[in-house]
């Protein structure tokens, strides 16, 4: 499975090197913010697979900044986590209520904090799962890092980016993505990769796909992006 990178938004330096090395022994990639500017820097730039973000922060709360990413498109399926040492039931239904995914009382342990994190991930991160995807004639087995063609019976050929590619859409067929979008969703990266780069990977991918008379799959929308689609090339 890929390694997931998770951002930590903690203020306080203790609990942040505590989580930190926790994540990172279960083998998380992890990235640290100390305060809401730092947070929304680090979400502007590469997009995680969650966040853990704690409620008190220098210049604005946890809940406020969930709020504040549930309106931006880009942002608004982003797992979110809330830690915090509040407790009361009002605190805990303005936090769900702000969109944040699930909920930890400070102080909690390890264990739990993985096992929400788990579930987060379940419920929101399908690429996240190793769990095999069927599409299009196509079967995806992420834990074998295999591709087949199910009527032939023959296995693809892919490069770990085309891998994540073909992934990403087999979980979501006829959906049409927008480069930047896809950056966000395959490679994680929203700045620091051209946009063209996506178009380089496509190719790779179709031709990956064209043994096993698929690469049809992938089609282009003019303007908008690409997908995979069960219905032939869009005409444009
Ligand atoms: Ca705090």
């Amino acid at each position: 499975m890929a390694v997931l990178r998770v951002l930590v938004v903690e203020d306080e330096p203790a609990i942040a090197e505590l989580i930190t090395l926790h994540l990172r022994h279960a083998g998380f990639d992890v990235a640290l913010a100390v305060s809401a500017e730092q947070a929304q820097a680090a979400v502007d730039a590469v997009l995680p697979a969650l966040v853990l973000l704690d409620w008190m922060l220098p210049g604005a709360t946890g809940v406020e900044l969930t709020r504040r990413w549930r309106a931006s498109p880009r942002l608004r399926e982003l797992p979110i986590l809330l830690l915090t040492a509040r407790a009361t039931e009002q605190d805990k239904i303005a936090g769900l209520d702000a969109g944040a995914d699930d909920y930890l009382v400070k102080p909690f342990a390890t264990g739990e904090l993985l096992a929400r994190i788990r579930a987060v991930l379940r419920r929101r991160a399908p690429m996240a799962s190793d769990a095999p995807v069927e599409c299009a004639g196509l079967r995806l087995d992420p834990a074998m890092r295999r591709v087949s063609a199910m009527a032939r019976g023959l296995d693809c050929r892919l490069g770990p980016t085309e891998f994540k590619l073909l992934h990403y859409f087999m979980l979501h067929p006829e959906h049409v993505h927008s480069r930047s979008q896809l950056l966000d969703r395959v490679w994680g990266d929203h700045v620091f990769i051209e946009e063209r780069t996506v178009d380089v990977h496509i190719k790779r991918l179709r031709e990956a796909l064209m043994p096993v008379q698929c690469a049809h799959l992938i089609d282009t929308v003019r303007g908008a992006g690409y997908r995979l689609t069960l219905a032939g090339p869009t005409r444009t």
